[in-house]
């Protein structure tokens, strides 16, 4: 039987593998753990087994485990779901990241509500890259606007962009692939602050490493055993 220490050396195995085989020069790609619906023990499980960095798309389930792993201070809290604006507050004081800015209230907000005596929230600005009506995210021909609005927000670190794109059954579309790579590379030429390409997740890894994705967020691929 497979287990989640089992599953993350497989995880860790595969990327090194990836990014051998893409000529790529060795380089660091952090691993969020799409935690939603896991126990705090399986979390825990994680973090043993060297995962720091863990993605919740529920608020206040995401806070709870917060408090409850509250003892280990190495974990990085990362808020991946949609976002309501009555629950930016939540956010902005307990999470490290919020990767899913999708229109400037919620910029707005965060940085409102991010205390003085916290660092700055690193964000990311979800692109909506497949342009499917009922996905989260930015339309990709807005993005300029709001990336300026949130790199000008001093209570929030522009880290950069975050995109989910759609399962197809039978093929990888590339070109949303090959279109969110270029809006990262747009804005890290902008902006001296944006060094993350939020991208991928257990089904499309090896493409997403492909288009120089640097933060991958894995579910099943952690979790299922
Ligand atoms: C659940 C989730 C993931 C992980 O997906 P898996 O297929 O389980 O790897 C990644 N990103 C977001 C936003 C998610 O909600």
């Amino acid at each position: 039987m497979k287990n989640i220490e089992e599953n993350i050396k497989i995880l860790k195995k595969k990327i090194q593998n990836l990014l051998k085989n893409n000529n790529t020069f060795l380089k660091k790609i952090k691993i969020v753990a799409a935690s939603k619906n896991q126990s705090s023990q399986k979390i825990q499980m994680a973090l043993l087994s060297g995962i720091h960095e863990f993605g919740e798309n529920y608020v206040q389930e995401g806070i709870n485990k917060i408090r409850q792993l509250k003892q280990y201070n190495n974990i990085i809290w990362h808020f991946i779901g949609k976002l309501q604006s009555k629950k930016t507050k939540l956010v902005a004081q307990n999470f490290d990241w919020c990767q899913t800015i999708d229109r400037e209230k919620i910029a707005f907000l965060l940085n409102q509500n991010r205390t003085n005596t916290q660092c700055p929230m690193n964000v990311l600005i979800q692109i909506n890259i497949s342009k499917e009506k009922n996905k989260n995210g930015i339309d990709i021909k807005q993005y300029q606007k709001l990336a300026k609005v949130v790199s000008e927000m001093p209570n929030l670190n522009f880290r950069g962009i975050m995109a989910m794109p759609k399962k197809e059954k039978t093929s990888i579309k590339y070109s949303d692939y090959e279109n969110i790579h270029n809006i990262f590379n747009i804005l890290k030429d902008k902006y001296k602050s944006v060094d993350t390409l939020s991208l991928g997740t257990s089904f499309d890894i090896t493409t997403a490493l492909m288009y120089n994705s640097n933060m991958i967020r894995i579910g099943r691929d952690i979790f299922d055993c």
